[in-house]
């Protein structure tokens, strides 16, 4: 599955939150694929149009879709030399498909900083700053493979891909972050081997304390705010220690009480897994049926086929047709039966891009 992978200076709050996070899993039997590993919480994505669907439909299960989010300590300073789990850790990072960087921006004195003093900005930058170094190792080992023979050759597109590896190395010199580096799709192929960790993209959570929960803010998240303005990342608000203790909480309405108490509409972890769903490009489609409503992950702009093959690779290979509804249709006439009869079911072929928030139905050979 997709994953996001938790990142932080020591004792910013991490751990807190994965706490929440694995107090918030998913029914795992619902997930056979998904893995299970200490260091990854596996959680559902809240979405209201399966509480719509399930209104509809009547079901005897919903099952959302999932998101995994991985656990990664262990970085300090020096960690691009080794230091603390260093190499370990940076190879963690790879394999995730967004960052989630936890700052603190909550004052305890009984909670020792590593650096000595509450900074966001700088916090952030140490981290970076591990990152990017990695990077630029990466960025200059291929340029030192390709660079010679490219100009060798005067092949047109071996330069072009030595020039990209420039910009790269350029903005990550300047202790810009890889995602910062404005290429087009097509011009990100001269890196998308390098696997690079900064290319990556970020959602930055500030762990304020509860008075500054209640507020939304405090004076350290408008400088971690105005620091990453240019970055285009979203921040997102949370108290770690709070989320740990509303994920204990097993009632919805005593849940929905506690949150109001900090004057909050939605958990910061439900606002964080949306907005990681979000960062990640992914878009969500339904299978309804009375013995199952489901929601499924996949990338913006695949065709049926390809959606198809989320639910099993049979649906894939075999793919005939998809008969689609749109959730609007289907809250207006109320069953397929009417929605059918009024015309507003549509049939579709291979060639068809799967759009957020439909529901398919497909038809292939086994
Ligand atoms: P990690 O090293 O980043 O995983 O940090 P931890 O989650 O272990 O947190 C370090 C310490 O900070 C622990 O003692 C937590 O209880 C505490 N802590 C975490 N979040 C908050 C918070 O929002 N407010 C306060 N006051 N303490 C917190």
């Amino acid at each position: 599955g997709l994953q996001c992978g938790i990142v932080g200076l020591p004792n910013v709050g991490k751990s807190t939150l994965f706490s929440a996070i694995s107090s918030a899993k998913a029914e795992a039997a619902n997930y056979p694929f998904c893995t299970i590993e200490p260091n990854v919480g596996v959680v559902e994505v809240p979405d209201e149009r399966l509480r719509t669907l399930e209104q509809l439909v009547n079901p005897q299960k919903v099952i959302p879709t999932i998101i995994e989010f991985v656990d990664i300590a262990g970085l300090v300073k020096g960690a691009s030399q080794g230091a603390g789990l260093g190499n370990k850790f940076l190879a963690n990072i790879r394999e995730v498909d967004a960052i989630i960087h936890v700052i603190r921006c909550f004052d305890d004195d009984n909670i020792v900083h590593v650096e000595g003093r509450v900074n966001p900005v700088s916090d952030k930058e140490i981290i970076d700053y591990e990152l990017q170094l990695k990077d630029l190792e990466a960025v200059d080992r291929k340029l030192q493979r390709i660079e010679k023979a490219a100009r060798a050759s005067g092949d047109a597109k071996a330069k072009a891909e030595v020039e990209i590896l420039y910009r790269f190395k350029k903005t990550l010199e300047q202790g810009k972050s890889a995602r910062t580096v404005e290429v087009s799709e097509e011009e990100k192929s001269a890196v998308a081997d390098l696997h690079l960790l900064t290319i990556k993209p970020v959602i930055y959570v500030a762990n304020v304390d509860e008075a500054s929960l209640s507020q939304g803010t405090n004076e350290w998240v408008e400088q971690l705010k105005t620091a990453v303005a240019e970055e285009n990342a979203q921040v997102i608000v949370i108290c770690a220690a709070i989320e740990a203790q509303i994920a204990e909480i097993e009632d919805l309405d005593e849940r929905q009480m506690f949150l109001e108490e900090y004057g909050l509409k939605e958990s910061g972890l439900s606002q964080l897994i949306q907005a990681s769903y979000a960062l990640l490009n992914l878009i969500t489609y339904f299978t309804a049926g009375v013995k199952e409503v489901r929601a499924w992950t996949i990338q913006r702009g695949w065709k049926a086929p390809q959606a198809a093959g989320v639910i099993h690779s049979d649906f894939e290979r075999g793919f005939i047709r998809a008969e689609v509804i749109k959730l609007a249709d289907y809250d207006h006439y109320k069953s397929e039966a009417a929605i059918k009869d009024a015309g507003k079911m549509a049939v579709e072929g291979k060639e068809y891009v799967v759009q957020d928030g439909d529901i398919m139905h497909f038809r292939f050979n086994v």
